[in-house]
């Protein structure tokens, strides 16, 4: 039986189902917010909405967008010779900081892992294979997480593409094996980039 006021105890619920918070820092986020003023509070529940109906995923690459095509899949100088394969939709904002990339990106939106059921058809590896046979791609760089899913999935593209005249590279190493691209510094993806070898 909760000890707080129900609408807290919903808010402390809710909140604790964020990733990352456990209910002590799910029930001190609830005390700050019911300190902030009206205004705060109707400005973080709006972004919120907001944020959650005006973003989607870009019809080709799949990063989240509020456009479609997304500013990456529509900027002209990009060169579109070049996709860059990401787990994550926050690998791409990773690989965006370096500011060594210039190609496209693809977004599968997961990595394949059979002991979490997740096979090759619940990521978005259909929707690239399309997108290969359409577009005028000399390179795939496979940017998939240095994690056993990620290397897996990493492997099974290049083993489909290994037919195609599509030139599969992976990330160097450096990137610390069980890592994040995400979390890795500018400086560590610049060089996985740039010391990228052949599949
Ligand atoms: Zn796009």
């Amino acid at each position: 039986m909760s000890t707080f006021p129900r609408p807290v105890a919903q808010l402390i619920e809710e909140l604790s189902r964020l990733p990352g918070i456990g209910s002590k820092s799910a029930q001190r986020l609830a005390f700050h917010l019911l300190n902030v003023t009206e205004d705060d509070a109707v400005r973080l529940s709006e972004s919120i909405l907001e944020a959650r109906r005006k973003i989607k995923y870009c019809s080709k690459c799949f990063n989240m967008t509020d456009v479609d095509p997304c500013v990456i899949c529509a900027n002209a100088k990009r060169d579109n010779k070049l996709i860059c394969i990401v787990e994550s939709p926050k690998d791409v904002i990773a690989m965006e900081r370096t500011k060594e990339y210039n190609g496209l990106y693809h977004v599968l939106h997961g990595a394949i892992s059979p002991i979490d059921g997740v096979g090759p058809e619940d990521i978005r590896l259909r929707e690239l294979l399309i997108r290969l046979q359409s577009e005028p791609v000399e390179e795939v760089i496979l940017a998939t997480n240095p994690t056993i899913e990620g290397e897996a999935t990493a492997m099974y593209i290049s083993k489909l593409l290994s037919a195609t005249d599509i030139l599969v590279t992976r990330l160097a190493h450096g990137i610390p094996v069980g890592g994040d691209i995400e979390f890795a510094d500018e400086v560590t993806l610049a060089k996985a980039l740039s010391g990228r070898r052949k599949l």
